[in-house]
């Protein structure tokens, strides 16, 4: 985990108006998060290139990463500034797990459903809830450090700050 003061300037080729418009006022990066086991780990620090960052991305949920990884495949030095846990809603409290306790609870749903047609019969149920949880808990788990944990070393233009962004001038 890095924390502390974004050093952002702005590019050259982005005005002063346009910048405040659509890149935000980001200054500094205050830590208020206590980190996880994932967002604790040790991410590749972008290579600076004399003029500090090109970009800044606030967020490090699936918008973040996609933004960042653009940026930085075209060439930006980009600080991923990341306030909750990284992957954002989708992995963590979103599509992943609901899904998975959806589609969980269609399998007992089916079953169910299955005496509704002539000499047939189906049983499902739930034997175990803190199973059901615990695999919605690892595949959250995985996903999150496949799809977002372990792809930041593979980026050294994108360097990953955990924290807080709050406004300022830039
Ligand atoms: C229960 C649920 C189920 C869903 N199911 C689906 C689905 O099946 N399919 C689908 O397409 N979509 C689904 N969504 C919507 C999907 O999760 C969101 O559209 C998507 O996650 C948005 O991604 P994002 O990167 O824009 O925002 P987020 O993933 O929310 O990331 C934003 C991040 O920015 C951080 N942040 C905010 N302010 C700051 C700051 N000042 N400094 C630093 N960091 C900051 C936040 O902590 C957060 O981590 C679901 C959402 C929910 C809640």
């Amino acid at each position: 985990m890095r924390k502390g003061i974004a050093d952002l300037h702005r590019p050259p080729h982005i005005s002063q108006a346009a910048n405040g418009r659509y890149l935000g006022a980001i200054a500094s990066v205050e830590d208020t998060t206590s980190p996880d086991e994932l967002t604790a780990r040790p991410c590749q620090p972008a290579k600076r290139n004399g003029r500090g960052y090109d970009l800044a991305v606030v967020g490090a949920g699936s918008a973040g990463f996609s933004a960042a990884i653009t940026a930085a495949e075209r060439g930006a030095q980009v600080a991923l500034i990341g306030g909750g846990t990284i992957g954002g809603t989708c992995v963590n409290i979103g599509c992943v797990p609901s899904k998975t306790l959806v589609r969980a609870m269609e399998a007992v749903h089916q079953a169910a459903a299955a005496k509704r047609f002539a000499g047939m019969s189906a049983a499902a149920r739930v034997d175990d809830w803190d199973a059901v949880m615990r695999q919605k808990d690892d595949l959250v788990s995985s996903l999150r450090q496949a799809k977002y944990a372990d792809l930041l070393p593979a980026y050294n233009r994108i360097s990953y700050r955990q924290g807080k962004a709050r406004g300022g001038t830039v």
